[in-house]
């Protein structure tokens, strides 16, 4: 198999955009140089510069089949979406009878731009129909009979010709036979730009009024789209001005992006151009790059039928894997693949996924690979290859787990965060004596702590939770029962036969982890079963704290709700004092919620933003106050953030701390003066394992930071963090600042823009 060096990139994210094909780029470039004209110009630029116009209207017209209808250049397919959609209702609005109700319909799986742009016209042609989403099937279908019964009231009706996210296409036909036989005059629009070189448009034998396109998704520069407009349809200029375009669409020509486009159409109208692949070898792509995945990761799903998509897509989700953190892999091995909608990166699931009625699991961890007709197979072949290495990577990290597989494994030693949404589960491993204990078990990721307790060969000698969640299901007993030795437990999961540990003079339950120990204090408030763990170590004469579980008693920023039912902010008040007794200022908490990002605190740290929390450490409140205040705070809370149940009244989030942003030369040049600088590679150990960057100083990934912050107490120390793109770098660099950290840096934009 011949593949592709390791440096090169894979682009597998051709929905989102495409590169330019060099000889577009070069036709582009020629417009630029020399056939620079103003296509309205007279002399003979002007002329030469029209002549490119005309031409690629002229084959923009023959491979849309287009007919009668027109085809008007645009900025790209949200413009022509606005110009279909303000075309039509301002048009409808004409026809509409006073005192009747009317309704605009869209596919629920369409582009937002569709929506967005239908509710703002809408608005702003004061039309005030009801906007409805068509629903779609588990293939992604839309409901043919919603539309029967909806459309007869309809002004308009948008739908999408080949889905972006999932690559499924609707059949045309069938959808135009329901619309038509209930109603003749509604206007149509549909969304052309995930079709155009992957199915045969011939627009104008069907009755749709409107399809806009762009040239970005079919190997054309950004800024240039077109749109069809069916002979005799209403059109209502969106632009005005100069009058070019006859007028439809003011504004002086995007020559480069015309230019382009010829050679694009030029290609798509060859019978034998060798640029673009035929459909059969697309789909035989799609298919060597899905038994890929499925030798991979075996438990690969994927979120769409190859029957009814075009082979260009494969949107899949791999259990026990978010989407960013295959994102994370997938970039760290040089194949770009996208999230859900690239459009939205920063949302964390698909609406498409959701709209087809997908599990909240596979919507929340999809994942798109996308290409073009430009493919080749080299680059498939690599793409493969890096995505076999990729699933190694993850092996090597105990992440997947496969027992014939002999692979080296990184020896984990130490406390793991792992976070779910705000909600933290705690592991902590005592490599010597192979034993681990977990706190706050989270069920979203039950299998992956048993991959790493098996692939680690750790015994589980106890796992706990500080409380009965409110909020979540604790998955202990499931773990439990999978893989502690068996004992008897109470119901949080402490064993029944224990020793005892003195600590401030008190004898408490304890157990041993190595040579550690995990001591119980209980400290009711949240609710009357609250616990507190301190994990500890002998040192010379003394009890070293390493750390405190506190469940939801003292939260980063809050204080844990004290209004469920078996909550009581007296027995609160006066637990914080017990444990502040016990570990005093500096111990590390490990709360079991992070809702801001800032993965652990301590009492001081608290105190500085927390005045309620400071009162009750200094004993300047009298618990009857406490109470009162207690009951205001828990009024604020907001009962659910997104799907959760927020565990604390919100007092106050940190103030960004400063942190020093280097880019490479400015990060080079404090090296060269700081001898002492640590740098610290906060990405995960498989990243950099497959990464073509090297790793850099120290490996400390975002879940165990906590454990760095441990074993790191030196606060002067310059420290700078980096990561692929510069955010979670940032996001460590300030909860280490909040801490006191006060020589903190991180590299802004991270490998990926200072390479
Ligand atoms: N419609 C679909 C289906 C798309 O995939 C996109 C781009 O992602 C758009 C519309 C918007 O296109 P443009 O970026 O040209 O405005």
């Amino acid at each position: 198999m011949n593949t592709q060096n390791s440096l090169s990139q894979i682009y597998l994210d051709a929905n989102a955009t495409t590169p330019v094909l060099p000889k577009a780029a070069a036709a582009a470039l020629a417009t630029m140089e020399t056939m620079f004209g103003n296509p309205s110009s007279s002399h003979i630029s002007g002329l030469q510069a029209k002549q490119i116009m005309d031409n690629a209207r002229e084959k923009a017209q023959k491979v849309l089949g287009s007919g009668n209808g027109s085809v008007i250049f645009t900025s790209g397919a949200t413009e022509g979406i606005q110009t279909g959609i303000l075309s039509a209702l301002y048009s409808a609005k004409s026809q509409m009878e006073t005192g009747k109700t009317y309704t605009i319909l869209y596919g629920a799986t369409e582009h937002k731009a569709v929506p967005e742009s239908l509710k703002h016209w809408n608005t702003i042609l004061e039309i005030n129909a009801q906007i409805k989403a068509i629903p779609v099937n588990r293939d992604g279908d839309l409901d043919l009979e919603f539309i029967a019964n909806e459309v007869p009231n309809a002004l308009m009706i948008c739908t999408m010709a080949v889905n972006n996210e999932t690559g499924v296409f609707q059949n045309l036909s069938h959808l135009e036979q329901v619309i038509r036989k209930h109603n003749t005059n509604v206007y149509w629009m549909v969304d052309c730009v995930q079709a155009l070189g992957k199915t045969t448009l011939e627009l104008a034998n069907t009755s749709i009024d409107y399809a806009p396109f762009s040239g970005h998704k079919l190997y054309g520069p950004k800024g240039i789209g077109f749109v069809y407009i069916r002979e005799n349809a209403p059109f209502t200029p969106f632009i005005a001005g100069g009058g070019q375009e006859g007028g439809l669409r003011s504004g002086t020509e995007n020559l480069p992006g015309l230019a382009a486009l010829n050679i694009i159409f030029d290609m798509l109208l060859s019978n034998n151009d060798e640029s673009f692949t035929d459909v059969v070898q697309l789909h035989k792509f799609r298919e060597q790059l899905a038994s890929a995945l499925k030798k991979s990761f075996p438990e690969v799903v994927f979120n769409h039928s190859f029957k009814n998509s075009v082979p260009t897509t494969l949107n899949f989700a791999i259990p026990g894997f978010s989407s960013k953190e295959m994102m994370d892999l997938f970039d760290a091995a040089n194949i770009r693949v996208s999230s859900g909608s690239a459009c939205s990166s920063k949302v964390t699931r698909s609406f498409v996924l959701d709209a087809m009625g997908l599990p909240a699991w596979q919507s929340e961890s999809a994942i798109r690979m996308s290409f073009g007709p430009a493919m080749t197979q080299i680059q498939i072949d690599t793409a493969c290859e890096r995505i076999i290495q990729s699933a190694k990577a993850l092996g090597r990290s105990c992440l997947t787990f496969d027992s014939n597989q002999i692979s080296p494994k990184e020896n984990l030693n130490g406390l793991v965060q792992f976070k779910v949404g705000g909600s933290c589960t705690w592991l902590y491993v005592d490599q010597t004596s192979k034993s681990a204990i977990i706190i706050d078990p989270l069920a979203e990721i039950t299998e992956r702590l048993s991959t790493i307790l098996n692939c680690q060969n750790l015994t589980l000698t106890a796992v706990i939770d500080t409380h009965g969640h409110a909020d979540h299901v604790s998955d202990r007993g499931r773990l439990a029962d999978k893989l502690t030795p068996i004992q008897e437990t109470d119901p949080l999961g402490w064993p029944i036969s224990c020793n005892y540990k003195v600590l401030n003079g008190h004898r408490y339950p304890m157990i041993k982890v190595g040579e550690k120990y995990l001591v119980k204090v209980a400290t009711p408030g949240h609710t009357d079963d609250s616990i507190s763990l301190i994990l500890c170590s002998e040192a010379d004469t003394e009890l070293k704290i390493d750390y405190v579980f506190c469940g939801d008693m003292i939260l980063m920023g809050s204080l844990g709700r004290t209004n469920f039912a078996t909550s009581s902010s007296e027995h609160m008040h006066h637990s914080i004092q017990l444990l502040h007794n016990i570990i005093g200022n500096e111990s590390l908490l490990c709360a079991s919620h992070d809702y801001n990002n800032e993965f652990v605190t301590t009492i001081s740290a608290e105190m500085d933003r927390n005045t309620l929390l400071a009162q009750v450490i200094n004993n300047d409140i009298p618990v009857t106050d406490f109470v009162a205040q207690k009951v205001g705070l828990d009024k604020n809370i907001n009962d659910e953030v997104g799907s959760e149940i927020m565990c604390g009244a919100f007092i106050k989030s940190c103030n960004k701390k400063k942190v020093t942003d280097y880019n490479s030369q400015t990060l080079s040049d404090a090296m060269s003066q700081s001898s002492d600088m640590t740098l610290i590679d906060i990405r995960e150990p498989h990243e950099y394992v497959l990464g073509h960057d090297q790793q850099f100083g120290l490996n400390v990934p975002l879940t165990r930071l906590v454990d760095f912050i441990s074993a790191h107490q030196d606060k002067s120390e310059p420290l700078v963090l980096v990561c692929r793109s510069g955010s979670r770098s940032h996001i460590a660099a300030q909860a280490l600042a909040r801490l006191g950290y006060k020589n903190v840096g991180h590299l802004k934009g991270g490998y990926a823009l200072n390479n």
